[in-house]
């Protein structure tokens, strides 16, 4: 059993080309599980909801790169800002606002994702690319000056057609090298295309993803 989450590290990563980053997604999981990935080099893990994150954290070795990949409610985000290294699911304006007050509060610049939403199903958070595009063209954001947009999320819908999310991973990644190309170019730490998980990151990765958000092939089934 303990042994199976190390194997199921190492047999991925060894799968991933070294420029694709490795997100251990943890939640529903027990610090135990956390420990052994640790124990096989892993660093990263990720994390959708803040009471949860928040009491793992306590046991778990103080090196851990804590990302935050779920919905974030705006009156958690103090909770987080002051040690999260990347926040994967800035995914309205509102949120993005409350990350860099909260940032500016505890005097440190927050790590920052832009959430797409491309998938079909409705219950996906993020913006649209339209709504991103215009978003990013107003400028708002420029003022928030204790946050770092450090690139893109997004996540293909849970179908069978693989040509389907193929062509959804590609909008995500043509996303991130257009924003790249207009507001960022002078900017290396915009780099992170996040994208793919346990079923469709070996597609992802094709498309250009930067940085795979994997659960259940490491951990197996959560229980709810
Ligand atoms: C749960 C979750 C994952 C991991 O999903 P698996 O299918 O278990 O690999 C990745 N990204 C996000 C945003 C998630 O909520």
């Amino acid at each position: 059993m303990s042994q199976q989450t190390a194997d199921n590290i190492i047999k991925i990563r060894s799968a991933l080309p070294d420029s694709v980053k490795l997100v251990a997604v943890s939640k529903f999981h027990p610090a135990e599980v956390i420990k052994e990935a640790y124990g096989a080099g892993q660093k990263i893990f990720g994390e959708s909801r803040v009471q949860e994150l928040l009491a793992k954290k306590e046991s778990l070795p103080s090196d851990i790169e804590w990302h935050f990949i779920g919905h974030l409610q705006t009156n958690k985000v103090k909770n987080i800002v002051p040690f999260i290294t990347l926040i994967h699911s800035g995914d309205s304006e509102r949120v993005l606002a409350e990350i860099n007050r909260c940032a500016e509060k505890a005097g440190r610049k927050v790590n920052v994702l832009l959430q797409l939403h491309v998938a079909q199903e409705e219950t996906k958070t993020g913006f649209t690319p339209d709504e991103l595009a215009l978003y990013m063209e107003r400028g708002d954001w420029r003022a928030f000056t204790s946050i770092a947009i450090s690139g893109v999320m997004g996540m293909a819908s849970f179908v069978e057609d693989e040509l389907q999310i193929r062509r959804e991973f590609t909008a995500i990644r043509n996303v991130f090298d257009e924003l790249r190309r207009r507001y960022f170019q002078d900017d290396g730490n915009f780099s992170v295309c996040s994208m793919g998980m346990s079923h469709d990151y070996r597609i992802a990765v094709e498309c250009g993803s930067t940085m795979v958000r994997i659960g259940t092939t490491i951990f197996g089934e959560r229980e709810y």
